[in-house]
Order: C-alpha cells, then structure tokens, then sequence
C-alpha cells in the first residue's frame, strides 16, 4: 500500500503541523527514556532543512481529556530543543488565541511543540471541529506517530481531512516497509509465534497469516483455550470459552494449508501468581484440576527454539507466561534469546505488540531483534490485515 511520503511534499516556505509519538516515560519530572524524541528526529531535520517551519502536536500519557501538568510536554521541548542545538518554543496549549500567535511568527527553520493534545477531551473523539482547530496555522500535515495510527482520533485522522491529505514520515515508512515485505514475501520457513492473553486479539492475526505459513507456535494464556478444545485439562488456567470454536476452526485451517501447529508439552503451573515458590513444570497433558498453567516449560522452549533456528523469518506477539512475576518469566525470556540468536544466523525477527516488546527491552535484547514495532496496537492491526485509519486519511479523498 503506498502513502505519500515526507519526499513528495514540498515545503518551502510552508508551515507544517507534525503529529509525532513523544509520549516518553517520566519519572519524577525528568524524561526517563528520550528514546522515541531521538526517533524522530529524521523527520524533523528533513522538514525543517526543507524551508519549512514546524509545529509539532503529541499525546503524553492518559490525561483523560483534562489538563494535568504532571502530563505536560514542557520537559520535551527543553529536551529536543537540545537534541537539535536550536531553541524549541514551548505553547502552553495545543488549540486556540496564544497558540495562533505563536504559530503566525514562525519563519522558516523555527519549532512550535504544542501541549499534549489529551488535555482536550475532543482529541480522542476524533472531533472534526477539534481538528479544524489543530490544523488552522498549518499548510502541510505530517504523521509520523505509527502507534497510534489505528486510532481514529483528531490529530491522526481530522485533521488530515481537514487538510485535504498529508505525509507519512521516515518511522512510519520505515514500519510499513517491514510489514509489507514480511506479510508479502517472506523468506521462507515462516514461523509465527502467539502468546499472551487475548485469544480474540490474535485470532484474527492467525486468519490473515495461516495461509502463507509454515509453522504456528502457541505459548502464553491462549494456549489453553487451543489445549481444551483438544480435549486436555487445563485446571483453573485463563480461558476464553467462547473461543473454542474459532481454535477448532483454526486447528483445522492449519491442516488445510500445511501449517505445523506446535503447542507447549509442558507447562509451569501453581495455584495462583500470587505463590510462585509453589511453581512446578508438568507435561501439558498432566495439569492438575486446581493449578494454573503461568508459563510454558523448558521442553516447550527447547522446542520452540528448534523451530525458530530453523526458520527464516518469525513474527513474534504476545508474552509465553505471566512474564512480570518470576519465575513465570522464564519461557518469555527463553523465547527472546532464540530469537536474538537466530537474528544473529540471518534469521528476519519481528516482534509487536506491547508486553512482548517489554519483555525482549527487558532481557536486554532489542537490539539483536531485526525489528521491534514501536506500536503495539498498530502493527497487531497489520498483522490482522487490517488498514490503519490513520494512514488511509493520509491519501485525502475522504469526508
Ligand atoms: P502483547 O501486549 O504483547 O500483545 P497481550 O497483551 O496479549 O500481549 O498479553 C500480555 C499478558 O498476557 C501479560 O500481562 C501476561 O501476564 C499475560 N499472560 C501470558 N501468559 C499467561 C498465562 N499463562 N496466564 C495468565 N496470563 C498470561
Ligand atoms: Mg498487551
């Protein structure tokens, strides 16, 4: 799928409203992790080099449509202000008079950053009135925020339209060109490897990829309801009952395509998270009436490592086990060292999705993974086969 890019804009002389991911971890008042400022940096070099001057809007955290100064982007602005040797204003809202005021003397090569857009309710709305407001000193829309572009909120999706179209950035280029060679060409065996909690959330991913894989691993809470459909006990285990029909129609599609489905062949179980020194691996067809399965087992990792050696490219979502709690956290880290070994013998890993991009920056290793999704919600919805409305308003056409 193609979206105009930053390259066929042209900005000279223009002022461009950039929605950028500047939602960085703080801790108390100082930035944590400026990681994702220095992501998009690209970006806003190559408008600003191009003769543009540049508001930028960004969300920061779950203000829930009020103002919170905890929530303020003020420490961002001295930040990238640094990062980028030149003085970044800071407007103390991202809508209304000041904001117009700030914006109407801004010459070529100068930065507006705006409060976060969650102080108004309208933002997560996605109120067309809201982002009229947004885009009114703004010639040029420029999206570089791919977490959030599942989201039809303001800024992502209105103010596009409002503008008539908009610009993809280098970080949403650079995801979109991974997913598609990934889910259009991959090198081949392909593995996908599902863990965590919601079933719902990834049976849709299983539909969309089923057909061009080779071999389907499932770990993490999901593997139960796949295990009761097959006729195992699963003792007090998560499940999603309502469920077993799709892991039955799942577990039949894969034969259908000559997909290898490999479910775990032990378990760790204990009687609730809340008493791990009770934790003990069993085989999977021997969990007991009152235990929990937390994790997959050592053989299960073996095993999984196996087929992720052997593959040539694996897509991993979702943690193997309650991954915060130890020792629960073993299979999920298991998992993320065959995947950087394997990364490291030519194997393309890609992971997505939230809890499992935490528990590989945990264990150290993002940077042995050939690519980490920066948006957990978004690059589930691509994995799904589904658009990102946030792109699609990228092309205009749309009202
Ligand atoms: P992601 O964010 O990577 O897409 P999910 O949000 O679907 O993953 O699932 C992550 C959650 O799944 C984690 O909080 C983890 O504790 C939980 N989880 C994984 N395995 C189990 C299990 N066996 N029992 C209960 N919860 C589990
Ligand atoms: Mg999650």
């Amino acid at each position: 799928m193609k979206y105009p890019a930053l390259e066929d804009a042209e900005f000279k002389g223009r002022k461009v409203l950039l929605r950028a991911d500047l939602n960085v971890p703080m801790q108390d008042g100082k930035i944590a992790d400026d990681s994702r400022i220095k992501a998009v940096l690209p970006t806003i070099e190559y408008i600003l080099d191009h003769g543009a001057s540049l508001m930028i809007a960004s969300h920061m955290g779950r203000p829930g449509g009020i103002e919170n100064l905890k929530l303020s982007l003020a420490p961002v602005a001295e930040r990238l202000g640094e990062l980028l040797g030149k003085k970044v204003i800071f407007a103390p809202d991202c809508i209304g008079a000041r904001v117009n005021t700030l914006a109407s003397s801004l010459n070529p090569g100068d930065i507006l950053l705006l409060e976060n857009l969650r102080f108004h309710p309208e933002e997560k709305k996605g109120d067309l009135d809201f982002a009229r407001k947004l885009g009114l000193n703004a010639d040029i829309y420029v999206n570089d925020a791919f977490g959030t572009s599942h989201r039809s909120h303001a800024s992502m999706v209105g103010v596009p339209e409002v503008l008539g179209r908009g610009y993809a950035g280098f970080l949403i280029q650079k995801e979109l060109k991974v997913f598609e060679k990934m889910l259009s060409f991959p090198a081949r065996p392909f593995a996908l490897l599902l863990g965590g909690a919601k079933v719902s959330d990834k049976i849709p991913v299983i539909e969309n990829l089923l057909p061009r894989l080779n071999h389907l691993m499932i770990g993490g809470a999901m593997a139960f309801t796949f295990m009761k459909e097959m006729g195992l006990n699963v003792g007090t285990s998560l499940l999603e009952l309502d469920r077993l029909g799709a892991a039955r129609k799942i577990l039949d599609d894969a034969e259908k395509y000559d997909v290898d489905i490999h479910l775990p062949v032990d378990i760790v179980i204990a009687p609730s998270t809340g008493s791990p020194e009770l934790a003990e691996v069993v085989a999977a067809d021997a969990i007991p009436d009152r235990m929990a399965g937390l994790d997959i087992g050592p053989g299960t990792v073996a095993e999984f490592t196996e087929i992720i050696r052997r593959s040539c490219t694996v897509v991993w979502n979702g943690p193997m086990g309650v991954f915060e709690i130890p020792p629960f956290d073993k299979g999920t880290r298991g998992i993320a060292l065959a995947l950087a070994e394997a990364t490291g013998d030519g194997t393309v890993t890609v992971v997505g999705g939230g809890d499992s991009v935490r528990a590989v920056v945990e264990a150290g290793l993002l940077s042995r993974i050939s690519f980490v999704s920066t948006g957990g919600g978004a690059s589930l919805k691509l994995l799904q086969g589904k658009k990102l409305p946030a792109l699609d308003a990228l092309r205009g056409g749309r009202k």
